[in-house]
């Protein structure tokens, strides 16, 4: 299978909030799907979008061309590639046609998808690691961004079925470097979020206006993107979720199991990441002390500084 577009048919795991969208976005470019999740729910109304729907992860591994999947966390898709026992000999992995490409886009430790890739190795299959940023809005808009780990070949294969759902598609390195760049991405978007918001709390405090504040810091060095498009004070930025009670968009919860990765790859590496030690201690703290910030959008972190914002 060296020709791109051979790929026709793919078998889609994990049709949550964000795979849903990107299996719709493949079932309108022409891609022919069969799609297995959990959710019964969601599984009838991808049948309704033109999908086939299976019964079993092995079911919607068959005879398709390139299996993609985009669950929650490392040991959801350890347990579907390498089955119960990890050793691969029950799970979508031992049945899968070598001719195959495997995508998982799901975010996890780089060691798990390492490990997934070296059993997909040893069966002659080709996997890549291509988790996303873009959050569900972009997931919709197929506008995506994927940060792909794998051989080149893989990658080429792999690139205009990622085109397919997003906008920009990134060659990280070999199996595991997608995962790596993307949390070393989100680490620091943790550390400039929580920092922002202690920078705006200060001047606050100090008897500034929040908005007056942020075009200040947006024309001065301290500008980044919170500062741009994700302001984490309310009514600074209108369409953003701190001007929204802080509901919708990336929850905190899904920070903190992002950041808690970035630890996890450091300690596995003898690397030390001290400011992301702080801010990630701050999330922790954030989610574990008041259930509903778990899933309040990570730009509530201003409540750790300010708790009027979430009056
Ligand atoms: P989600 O919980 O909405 O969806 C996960 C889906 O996987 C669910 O539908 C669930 O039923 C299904 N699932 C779980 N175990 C399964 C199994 N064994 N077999 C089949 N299906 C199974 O999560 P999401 O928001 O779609 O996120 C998916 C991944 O994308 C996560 O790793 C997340 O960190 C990452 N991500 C999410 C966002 C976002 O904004 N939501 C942004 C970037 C990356």
């Amino acid at each position: 299978m060296s020709n791109p577009t051979s790929i026709k048919t793919i078998g889609f795991i994990g049709l949550g909030n964000m795979g849903k969208p990107m299996a719709s976005n493949l079932l309108k470019k022409g891609f022919s799907l069969k799609v297995f999740d959990l959710n019964q729910q969601v599984l009838s109304e991808m049948a309704e979008q033109g999908a086939t729907v299976a019964n079993s992860p092995n079911e919607a591994c068959v005879e398709v061309d390139m299996v993609i999947s985009m669950l929650p966390a490392g040991q959801h898709v350890k347990s579907v590639y390498l089955g119960k026992d990890g050793s691969g000999e029950d799970g979508v992995l031992a049945n899968l046609d070598p001719s195959t490409l495997v995508a998982d886009c799901s975010t996890i430790a780089a060691s798990d998808a390492r490990e997934v890739a070296e059993v997909a190795k040893k069966k002659g299959i080709r996997f890549v690691d291509a988790p996303v940023s873009g959050g569900t809005g972009g997931a919709t808009a197929g506008t995506l961004t994927f940060i792909v780990g794998g051989a080149d070949e893989a990658f080429e294969l792999a690139k205009p079925v990622l085109e397919a759902m997003g906008k920009n598609i990134f060659h990280a390195g070999d199996c595991g470097a997608g995962q790596v760049a993307k949390i070393c991405n989100n680490m620091l978007l943790g550390i400039l979020m929580s920092g922002t918001a202690e920078a705006i709390n200060l001047g606050v405090k100090n008897g500034l206006d929040a908005k007056v504040l942020s075009d200040i810091m947006l024309q001065s060095s301290g500008r980044n993107w919170t500062l741009e498009v994700y302001n984490p004070y309310p009514n600074v930025i209108d369409t953003v979720p701190s001007s929204n009670g802080y509901a919708g968009g990336f929850m905190s919860k899904l920070m903190l199991k992002d950041m808690n990765l970035a630890k996890t790859t450091a300690d596995d590496t003898g690397v030390e990441t001290p400011m992301a030690d702080q801010a990630r201690g701050m999330y922790n703290e954030h989610v574990e002390t008041n259930a509903d910030n778990a899933d309040r959008d990570f730009s509530s972190i201003m409540a750790r500084f300010d708790a009027e914002v979430l009056k």
